[in-house]
């Protein structure tokens, strides 16, 4: 399973940043997980990653707020046929293609929903921006096995003793601790943006 990030607050030569995030998630199927800010610079950025963007299956919104669901428009200009998943969609953990599931729509004000992307190295956890509470979100995604890593925004997440024991933690977007999650898990730690590709 690869995961390209497409959009981010950050992004590598070449590539558009924006506040938000966007993530292809490449397996059985293809799928587009949340989709920033900007349409422009969603398709500008995928056209530059040599994504195609007619080629997607579907599309997954982890919640309602704009730097997330700000591209959709622009990208079903291009792809109509695509499906289109809102947190609604799912109330309870689903799964969406073989090996990747939603965790369901999480929090109380913010209804949000996270993946679970299970691999050959294990569980792989991806959030938009994270707003029920990284550690629930983990919590939640243990149900289905143990957590090899977590990708995405960790919005307010100060917890950072409840990533112990995960061996990739690649935090980006709305994050605002990345140094400390740095300094304390050197090893595991991954610096992403736009343009980051992940093996799983
Ligand atoms: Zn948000
Ligand atoms: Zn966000």
């Amino acid at each position: 399973m690869k995961v390209t990030i497409v959009y981010d607050n950050e992004a590598n030569p070449g590539l558009k940043s924006g506040w938000g995030f966007s993530c292809l998630i490449e397996g059985k199927e293809r799928l587009l997980f949340d989709t920033g800010d900007s349409g422009k610079k969603l398709i500008y950025n995928m056209k530059q990653l040599n994504i195609v963007p007619e080629t997607i299956d579907k599309v997954i919104i982890s919640h309602n707020h704009w730097d997330h669901t700000g591209g959709l428009k622009e990208f079903l200009r291009l792809n109509n046929n695509a499906k289109v998943f809102y947190p609604k969609s799912f109330s309870k953990p689903t799964e969406i293609f073989t090996g990747v599931h939603s965790t369901g729509a999480l929090g109380t004000f913010i209804k949000e929903q996270s993946l679970i992307v299970n691999a050959g190295k294990g569980n792989v956890v991806i959030t938009g921006c994270a707003h029920p509470g990284l550690e629930n979100i983990i919590e939640k995604s243990r149900e289905f096995g143990e957590i090899y890593g977590v990708v995405g925004g960790f919005h307010g997440f100060s917890k950072l003793e409840e990533l112990k024991g995960i061996k990739l933690i690649a935090p980006c977007h709305c994050t605002e601790y990345s140094q400390e999650i740095r300094t304390m898990y050197p090893g595991e730690f991954r610096g992403i943006k736009a343009g980051s590709i992940i093996e799983i």
